[in-house]
Formats: C-alpha cells, structure tokens, sequence
C-alpha cells in the first residue's frame, strides 16, 4: 500500500516522532498508539519517540504516557492514531509539530494532517498499525504484539463485532504468536470488578426497552455515586444491554459532573453514527458517543433511536 510507504518515509525523516491518541483512552488508542511506538523504537533505536496524553486510571495496566516538554514538539513529526476529529486529540501541542500524520479507522469526519491515512474497513487502528509493520517489512517487538493484540481484541468485543474480518483473523494469529502473556492480557480484559458487576445489575433492571428492541438507561451522577463508580469505568459496561436478544439498538446517559450527559450508543445492524453526530458527537456506525445539555435533549436523542427502527 502505498500510503503505508509514504508515511515510512516522513518517519525516516524526523528524529523525534511524537504519537497521539483521542481522549478518555480505550484499549485499541492506547494499544495503536503505544504499539505504533514500541515497533518504531524496536526498528529505530537511534530516534526519539514518545507518546502524550492523559493517563486513564483505569488504563494504566496496559501503558502509560510519556513527559513531553513543549519544546520537543518544535520541527517534529506527530502522528495521531484512532481519532476522527481534531477536538478528540489528547494533547492540542500536536499542532507544534511540523508534520502531522493522521492514521484513524473511524469514518473520515474530518480531515486534518499532512498525511491521512483512513480504513473504515479495519476493525481497529491497532490492525492498521500491524498492517502497516507488514507492508514495510518492519519487525515488531514482542511488547508490541502485545499492545496490538490488545486493541483489536478491545475494538471487536473480543472477535464478535461485524468489524472482525478475515484479515483481522488473520492478523491476530500472527500477533499470538509473538511471547507476550496471552492469557494474562484476555483475563484482564474480560474481568471486572465486584462493584461494576453490580452497576451491570443496575443497568439489567432499569433498562427501558421499546417493542422493536430500542432501549436506553440513565445512569445519573447520584447512581454512580451509589455504586461507587467513575464515568471512565462505565466502559466495561457499555456492552451489557446488547447481550439481551431482543435488544437491537441503545443508548447509556451518563451524566457528567458538570450537569451534562455523556451518551453512549450501540447498536448491532443499523447505523447509529448520524444522530450523534447531530448531538455533539461521532465514532463508528455501530458504536458512536454524544453529548447532550439536558434531560429533553436526552429524550430528543431516544426519539430519534425510536424512529429509526420505526422507518
Ligand atoms: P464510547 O462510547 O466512548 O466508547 O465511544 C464509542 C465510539 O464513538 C468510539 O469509537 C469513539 O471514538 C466515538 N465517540 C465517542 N464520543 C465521541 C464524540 N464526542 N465525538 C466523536 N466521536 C465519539
């Protein structure tokens, strides 16, 4: 692929390669953008490659983040990995860089860098970074098959979601066989704690769902107090409803702290992506995120999930 080749060629050129991600971390952001700079390290001892962002508590395990100064920005090359829209960048010092690779499988909402490269058809942007390690014949390090496995097991639902082609197969297999603790990372990744099991509960019994399966569930600021949980710990859960069999499409309000409501949306056939858009959001066809200012407009976004199974 040729773009595979021509952002090897702007890596060849800078010294010091500074990789992002999108904000409020998931396995496949951190584990393309960690991955993408475990594999250039191992194969370019010689450079300086860090990657920036905040540390998500709950992500810590899997990796944490470098210290950049600002100056260490001026005349490098940036690349940001799993991030459609400039807003969800974590770290804005990107813009400091001279040259800035985006390389992203969500839909192309908006185009920004000097290099784009976008595959919509990719499970994860971790398989795109392993794809792109083939294609150019870079070795990776057992640390990032690791970080790679990762993410692609954290953006398909563990090989379940559609996204799972037969390159992503394909790919996984040949990451399993590097030395990393397979077992150890799927345990990790399949286990939650006692008190988000409990939310889960939550969420099974206030789940309101329509006759053609559309559901939704708020979890406001006083419930996850009660269950002595964060928003960014919600993740485990968000698949939980879509585990129902008559279920086919939902949403989970969370509210913030600062009054408005995060929403996470799912669905498991029909597109999802355009009415988050429509509310301060994006992300993939069938699991996107939004934003809404009030309890109407949580309605408002609900109606529309209605009607989509409605038409
Ligand atoms: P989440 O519910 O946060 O796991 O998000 C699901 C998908 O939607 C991810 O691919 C996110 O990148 C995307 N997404 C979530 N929130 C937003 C947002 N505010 N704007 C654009 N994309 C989003």
């Amino acid at each position: 692929m040729e773009i595979c080749q021509q952002i090897l060629e702007q890596i060849k050129k800078y010294d010091t390669i500074i990789i992002h991600r999108h904000m409020r971390a998931d396995p496949d952001a951190l584990g393309s953008q960690v991955g993408l700079k475990e594999l250039l390290q191992y194969n370019f001892p010689e450079k300086k490659i860090k990657v920036v962002g905040y540390d998500l508590p709950t992500l810590t395990w899997l990796a944490t983040m470098d210290q950049v100064e600002n100056d260490e920005f001026e005349g490098s090359l940036a690349i940001v990995c799993d991030t459609a829209n400039t807003a969800r960048i974590d770290d804005k010092r990107y813009l400091k860089a001279e040259t800035i690779i985006k390389i992203d499988h969500h839909p192309n909402d908006e185009e920004y860098g000097d290099l784009v490269w976008i595959d919509t058809s990719s499970s994860s942007a971790s398989e795109m970074i392993a794809i792109f390690a083939e294609e150019n014949n870079l070795e990776l390090s057992d640390n990032a098959a690791y970080l790679l496995t990762a993410g692609i097991i954290g953006d398909t639902g563990r090989f379940l979601y559609p996204s799972t082609s037969a390159r992503t197969l394909r790919i996984a297999s040949h990451l399993r066989a590097f030395d990393f603790d397979y077992a150890g990372l799927t345990r990790k990744m399949d286990t939650i704690s006692y008190k988000i099991a409990k939310l889960q509960g939550y969420i099974y019994d206030h789940l309101e769902v329509d006759e053609n399966g559309v559901a939704r569930v708020l979890l406001s600021q006083e419930v996850l107090k009660q269950f002595n949980v964060t928003d960014a710990e919600t993740a485990a859960i968000v698949g939980a409803p879509g585990r129902i069999d008559s279920v086919s499409l939902w949403g989970i309000f969370v509210e913030q702290t600062d009054g408005h409501y995060r929403v996470r949306l799912r669905s498991k056939i029909h597109p999802i992506n355009e009415i988050a858009k429509e509310h301060d959001g994006g992300g993939h066809p069938l699991a996107s995120g939004a934003n809404s200012y009030s309890l109407e407009e949580n309605e408002i976004i609900y109606q529309k999930l209605k009607n989509l199974l409605k038409n």
